[in-house]
């Protein structure tokens, strides 16, 4: 591999998370940051569990568990803050080894990936540069970067670019990529609270259904709380901030400390191109999502738990070029699902017309009258990938399972147990039943290692999905999966069933 580095420009979380995945894999990286300092507003206080296998694979998990507490659930409330339903979450660890959803405070997982990068070797962290200009090359790209405190204007040259600059992208405006709109921009006040003494509310996420004035009330972490609510048309911040004390009262916030107002405006948007040559898209630069299911972040992760790992192929020459397009044709998609389902939860909770009238209606009308809300509430599993060279969503177990994450169960490896990443090594593997309980892992390149599957949930996932064996890429995504009774044919594991080998 080339001394080159891949240059990251936005030390945003997805940014910095994408360079500790790059770093991991052996890749010299430049982080370029506009700003002097992190950012260091709250603005995400949600992350689910399969977002949180990127902050495991990054290094980090159990430091965000440390600076998060696990999400309790959802109450759906009316105009008038009566309960209409409830959905509730456990706090016992799910599919993946910790609980479904987390709360956390968005500059304190700045911070901990700030210090992860700091003490990662192969990462460099230029704050203060500002990417100014962009033009592709046979190599990478050639990069025109501005120092901000002096003024200067430098040139650099990057083995590949990964625009993680956020919503106003200057990769993106760069490349010639653009938003395409989703739904209708949504303006929305936002203030952050703090209470030495704790609030007497529930500790989940309160959502008040009233089209007349959508608001959301929430305990996130330690003394933090976040209240948000829809702007009406026409309406000044300052007007709604200036009611702020009152619209606190009901929930015991009144005395609580504004610790900061703002206005956002939730754009659902998808960039139209997320690849040219060696510059790709990811996390805001290339989606934007409504909060209403708290992803934003989370599909950003994604995008570059799913990209770390194919362009340090590509960079090491282990595979084609034309990996790269398998970024956008299977992160879209499924971004798209998740801003679509964002507005439509979002339409249902908080909007006029028949989905609301439902909510009004009770507690039954809204479990069985909005299953998107139920599902989304109580069920963290977003979208399986769709079908592609990656994923072979073919026959009755791939269609079951490929593409879906593969969970993060404990197993046993001779007397250490260890969840079930650590022993698929940090490239492709298979993974084949070999009686119930029992199973063979062999990660890409190595001999085959029989481990056992404590508690049982290898077992019944492969089972649910008809399968008796898995190919699982370096993401954790299935890529194909086998028939139980298909195992009986000795097949080539590293080949797996999904198209060209990466
Ligand atoms: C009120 C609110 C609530 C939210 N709640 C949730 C939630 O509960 N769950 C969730 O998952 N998401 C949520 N989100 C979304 C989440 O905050 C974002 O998706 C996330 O911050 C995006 O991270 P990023 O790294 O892609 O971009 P950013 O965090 O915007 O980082 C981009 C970085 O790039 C830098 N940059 C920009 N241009 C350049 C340049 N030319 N050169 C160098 N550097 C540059 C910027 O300074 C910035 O530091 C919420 C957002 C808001 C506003």
């Amino acid at each position: 591999m080339s001394n080159t580095p891949v240059v990251v420009v936005g030390a945003g979380p997805v940014g910095l998370t994408a360079a500790l995945l790059l770093a991991r894999r052996g890749v010299q990286v430049l982080v370029l940051e506009r700003q002097p300092a992190p950012y260091g507003q709250p603005r995400a206080v949600h992350l689910d569990d399969e977002a949180l296998r990127a902050l495991a694979d990054a290094g980090v998990a159990d430091d965000f568990l440390r600076i998060g507490r696990p999400v309790r659930g959802l109450r759906l409330l009316d105009g008038r803050l009566r309960t209409l339903a409830e959905f509730r979450r456990s706090a016992a660890a799910g599919a993946h080894g910790w609980p479904q959803g987390s709360m956390f405070h968005q500059p304190d997982l700045e911070d901990l990936l700030l210090a992860a990068v700091g003490r990662t070797p192969g990462i460099t962290l230029r704050a203060g540069a500002e990417l100014v200009d962009l033009a592709r090359d046979d190599r990478g790209a050639a990069l025109t970067v501005l120092d901000r405190a002096s003024g200067t204007r430098s040139p650099l040259a990057a083995a590949a670019v990964l625009g993680c600059d956020g919503a106003h992208s200057t990769v993106r405006r760069l490349v010639g990529a653009r938003m395409r709109d989703l739904g209708r921009p949504d303006r929305w006040l936002v203030a952050d609270l703090r209470s030495a003494a704790p609030l007497p509310v529930w500790p989940g996420v309160h959502q008040v259904c009233d089209p007349h004035r959508a608001a959301t009330f929430m305990p996130v972490t330690g003394d933090r709380y976040r209240w948000e609510a829809r702007l009406r048309p026409g309406e000044m911040p300052e007007e709604l901030a200036a009611r702020l004390p009152a619209l606190l009262a009901p929930f015991g916030a009144a005395g609580a400390e504004v610790v900061r107002v703002a206005e956002y405006t939730y754009r659902a948007q998808v960039a139209d191109r997320w690849r040219s040559g060696r510059v790709l898209l990811a996390g805001d630069a290339a989606h934007l999502t409504p909060p209403f299911i708290g992803q934003g972040l989370g599909l950003g992760l994604r995008d570059v738990h799913q990209l770390a790992w194919k362009l340090a192929a590509v960079l090491t020459g282990t595979a084609d070029e034309a990996l790269l397009d398998t970024h956008q044709a299977e992160r879209e998609p499924h971004a798209r699902a998740m801003v679509r389902l964002a507005l439509l939860v979002g339409r249902l909770m908080t909007g006029g017309g028949r989905g609301a009238a439902g909510l009004r209606r009770g507690v039954l009308a809204v479990a069985g009258r909005v299953p998107a809300v139920a599902a989304f509430a109580t069920d963290s599993r977003t979208p399986p990938l769709r079908r592609g060279p990656l994923v072979a969503r073919r026959g009755r177990a791939g269609r079951r399972l490929a593409g879906t994450l593969l969970p993060r169960a404990p197993v046993r490896v001779g007397d250490r147990g260890c969840p079930v990443d650590d022993v698929l090594g940090s490239g492709t593997a298979r993974l084949r039943l070999l009686a119930p309980g029992r199973l063979a892992v062999r990660p890409e390149g190595g001999p085959e290692t029989e481990v056992v599957d404590v508690g049982g949930a290898l077992t019944a996932w492969l089972r649910r999905g008809r399968a008796g064996s898995v190919v699982v890429r370096p993401d954790r995504i299935v890529r194909s999966a086998t028939r139980a009774d298909a195992e009986r044919r000795p097949r080539d594991p590293a080949a797996g069933e999904g198209g060209p080998a990466s």
